[in-house]
């Protein structure tokens, strides 16, 4: 009776703003159509979301099938002629053999079928001020044809070689991060740290498990060297064709007589011009300011080091961002640089070094896999496979890039969020390792010295090995962490074993593959030890 009653007195009025109300809340629970299809589209987004590193990895794949697929041709050349101020091309394929004239001088030079590479050096080396006197004659079965006004001569690019720039961008990309993210990381690492005899520690800790990492990789490359003995298994023929291609470009990369000075060495790591070695992107300067500078910062009055330091720390997590929103690019930028390189690789090649490369290959394989295991987990106390579970994104750029410095923003990323090793310890082993730890380039160094004497018909002796230990050591501290410059240094390791400097022709032309290798191992080295030396200081 009461709920009757109840009910009876409400009105016309309280019913209808009820049923408002009712209406209301049922618009506020049920989405409309477009939300529900936003969150039907977030839902499928969120579980089809590939990882970053697999797609990274799909990138790599994909791309070096692309790169295999759209092979520049290595039976085909441009010719471009300047014709009365302006420009023709003209396109020679599948010649039995093309003769080379230079008329002012009266000497020719014949090549043949597969001496592509031979003919675009060759024309690299004519100043542009001799080209009006060469003609070129091109002998096809019983055709041939003269052709004059020579300009440049080049390999015919395709459709992978064509997207390079995509991957050039993304490697300038990473290596502008770098240089401020190593000043900005390492004034406010040093600055927290504090405590100079602990700063000091770290400092000598780090140095020496760098040397002692080197030492191991130049260890493991010469007696792998020795026990396969690669030069050994190079025919004369094959020598004299390697010989013949990359004469050239050997003589190139020996700029002069490097000498190791190791004292002049230390006095070079004070610049003498902060400001100059940051627009030089001299990395050991640079550390050695960063580190002197966020160490003063402790001894000056609070009030005025305080805004300093946040200030850098705001820079560093600037950058640290700023490579996430670059990483968003990398699969385009790592698909782009491997299927430019893989198209315009001479493959040819590989086959006549097989031995010297499988030596290197093999030599980087244990480095990385037994001695960085050892590593991270003894000295480290961590698992080796979560730690390179987490070097992934890093060790696949440092492939793409063959640079240790374009991929350092990628390593401290993976190191600290990965792995969780603190800041203060990433910011400053890791850009000290980008520098002077390169365990690749000197374990690949040990491989090709030996290689190359005994191509040459050299005997290494223990001495002699000793002093390629030695200096190799030094070239890896030396060696600027960019693309290609641990040839240059090999050049220095071959003078100090009296071999001829020439050598490095034989090895030239598999030493873009070898170097993104050995970079993989670089970066992949200098994580180990940052994983090391954080335990150690926990
Ligand atoms: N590309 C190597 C690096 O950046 C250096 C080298 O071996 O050439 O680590």
């Amino acid at each position: 009776m009461f709920f009757v009653s109840c009910h009876i007195d409400l009105s016309l009025d309280d019913y209808i703003q009820s049923f408002d109300d009712y209406i209301q809340s049922l618009d506020n629970y049920i989405q409309s159509p477009d939300d529900y299809i936003q969150s039907f589209y977030n839902y499928i987004m969120k579980r089809k979301k590939i990882p970053l590193h697999t797609q990274i990895l799909l990138a790599l794949i994909l791309g070096a099938a692309f790169g295999a697929f759209f092979n520049v041709d290595s039976n085909k050349l441009n010719f471009i002629l300047q014709i009365n101020g302006e420009e023709q091309s003209i396109v020679v394929g599948n010649w039995d053999s093309l003769v080379v004239s230079n008329k002012a001088e009266n000497v020719s030079q014949v090549f043949y079928g597969n001496d592509q590479i031979q003919i675009v050096n060759y024309f690299k080396r004519i100043p542009a001020s001799d080209l009006r006197a060469i003609e070129v004659v091109v002998h096809k079965g019983s055709k041939s044809q003269a052709i004059g006004n020579i300009s440049t001569v080049e390999k015919i690019g395709t459709m992978a070689t064509a997207i390079r720039p995509v991957g050039t961008l993304f490697i300038r990309l990473l290596s502008f991060i770098a240089i401020p993210l190593v000043i900005a990381s390492l004034i406010v690492g040093a600055a927290s740290i504090k405590d100079i005899k602990k700063l000091g520690r770290i400092g000598m800790k780090t140095f020496a498990i760098y040397m002692a990492t080197t030492a191991i990789a130049i260890t493991i490359g010469l007696t792998l060297a020795n026990v396969i003995a690669p030069g050994n298994r190079v025919s004369d023929e094959v020598k004299n064709r390697l010989m013949g291609t990359f004469r050239q470009e050997s003589k190139e990369n020996i700029v002069k007589d490097m000498e190791i000075d190791i004292t002049d060495f230390f006095v070079n790591i004070v610049p003498m011009n902060p400001i100059d070695a940051m627009g030089k992107g001299n990395m050991l300067q640079i550390v050695f300011f960063a580190v002197f500078f966020g160490v003063t910062l402790t001894f000056i009055r609070k009030k005025h080091s305080k805004p300093i330091i946040r200030f850098f720390r705001g820079v560093s997590e600037t950058m640290i961002k700023m490579v996430d929103v670059i990483m968003k690019i990398a699969p385009y930028g790592v698909f782009a640089l491997i299927a430019a390189t893989i198209a315009d690789f001479g493959f040819d090649i590989l086959s006549t070094l097989i031995w010297y490369m499988f030596a290197v290959v093999l030599g980087l394989i244990l480095q990385t896999s037994l001695v960085y295991s050892f590593l991270v987990k003894f000295f480290g106390k961590t698992n080796p496979i979560k730690f390179f579970k987490s070097m992934r994104n890093a060790q696949a750029i440092a492939f793409s890039t063959s640079s240790s410095a374009a991929t350092l923003p990628v390593t401290m990323e993976c190191v600290e969020q990965n792995i969780g090793v603190p800041k203060q310890i990433s910011g400053f082993v890791l850009p000290l390792g980008a520098t002077i730890n390169m365990d690749g380039t000197a374990l690949y160094q040990g491989v090709a010295a030996v290689f190359i004497a005994q191509v040459y018909g050299f005997d290494l002796g223990i001495a002699e090995q000793l002093t390629i230990v030695l200096t190799a050591v030094l070239a890896s501290i030396g060696t600027a962490p960019v693309p290609g410059v641990g040839i240059i240094m090999l050049v220095m390791i071959l003078q100090a074993i009296h071999v001829p400097p020439e050598g490095i022709a034989l090895i030239l032309g598999v030493d873009r593959v070898l170097d993104m290798l050995r970079t993989v191992t670089n970066v992949t080295g200098d994580a180990a030890v940052a994983v090391a030396v954080a335990e150690g200081e926990r």
